[in-house]
């Protein structure tokens, strides 16, 4: 088996939830469930050893993705912005789930890529605490000293919604990246100082204009955690060539989103989509960029994924697809870990 350490999943959002619903969130990923993507036994089962886990402040007001028209093209508005305070609540009882998982024994909290390599080789999901847009930190950064302090070790600043530090994407097919302005003077500060702290900058879901800003800014490899193909899926959230050769160049990353939405050509909402789909966009990726910066960003517990895979569980699915496309086992351990590695021990200074 291959095993996977992945760039981009939701699961802390999904566990926070249960929590507010009196689910015990730890007994749901030691025990697993039906629901979602991840838990403990699932993640076993498909050689998902470890991956980013966000903190992600959900909408305040009602945000669903518009239907496609006729074409099946849509364009959702931009999310509102959010409140600072109530983001800095939820934002901190998802950190609390993650720590209160690491003490459990039910995952490890990772700060180092040591760290992630043994909890690999002793078969604990390894877990490295991502902020998926920065609401709950305010521009004097104080936040994110102590987040930093509790495990962060990777941030985008934005999701796909305005903030103090800069312009996400909207969810829009067909639609090109470059929707609108990058970073503020904030956001500017922000990639310095997590340069500076040894946190990862990631790039999905910022505009155009707002990658350009982080590559002329940051010190390290250009990363996007979970994001895809413009060439062969042109929605707003995918990277246009131009795009990929600046990671390219930088010796950074894509990890390969499962979306569903973002692997097919046509862009629909259909979990009925083939394997062939993600095979698609790796081999893209891989001739645009060389086989060093593609890796795997599934987006577990986020998003639609393809019913062949179905959740955690079926991650190998992918991996024999891939194999069956010509990849040998050095590519693989590339795409499905040694790639994130290497742009971690980057971002973290080792
Ligand atoms: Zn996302």
């Amino acid at each position: 088996m291959e095993l996977v350490f992945d760039g981009h999943n939701d699961v802390l959002l999904r566990l926070w939830r249960a929590k507010a619903a009196g689910t015990d969130p730890i007994a749901e990923f030691v025990d697993g469930t039906s629901h979602g993507h991840i838990d403990g036994p699932r993640a076993k089962v498909g050689g998902l050893a470890g991956g980013l886990c966000a903190i992600y402040i959900p909408n305040t007001v009602d945000f669903a993705l518009k239907a496609p028209d006729a074409h099946g093209h849509y364009a959702t508005p931009l999310a509102e912005p959010l409140e600072r305070a109530p983001s800095l609540d939820v934002a901190l009882a998802m950190a609390s789930v993650a720590v209160n998982l690491d003490r459990a024994g039910a995952w490890r909290l990772c700060r180092s890529t040591d760290e992630i390599r043994a909890a690999l080789d002793a078969g604990i999901f390894a877990a490295v605490m991502h902020m998926e847009g920065c609401e709950a930190i305010g521009e004097d950064l104080a936040a994110l000293d102590v987040f930093y302090a509790a495990g962060l070790r990777s941030l985008g600043p934005v999701w796909s919604r305005n903030n103090i530090f800069g312009h996400g994407v909207p969810f829009a097919y067909p639609m090109t990246p470059d929707t609108g302005p990058g970073l503020t003077d904030a956001g500017f500060e922000l990639v310095r100082t997590c340069n500076r702290l040894g946190i990862l900058i990631d790039l999905a879901h910022i505009t155009e204009q707002g990658f350009w800003d982080v590559a002329k800014t940051t010190d390290q490899p250009l990363v996007a955690s979970h994001s895809n193909a413009y060439a062969l899926t042109p929605v707003a959230r995918n990277l246009t060539d131009r795009q990929l050769d600046a990671i390219k160049e930088s010796r950074g990353l894509v990890g390969l989103n499962y979306a569903v939405t973002m692997l097919r050509a046509d862009g629909r909402d259909d979990a009925e989509t083939p394997l062939s789909d993600m095979v698609r966009h790796v081999d893209y990726l891989v001739e645009r960029m060389g086989i060093d910066c593609v890796a795997l960003g599934s987006d577990y517990d986020g998003a639609t994924i393809p019913a062949e895979i179905g959740d955690a569980s079926g991650t190998q699915k992918l991996v024999a697809a891939l194999r069956g496309a010509g990849y040998g086992d050095e590519e693989l351990s590339k795409i499905c870990r040694e790639n994130w590695l290497r742009v971690l021990a980057s971002a973290w200074h080792e």
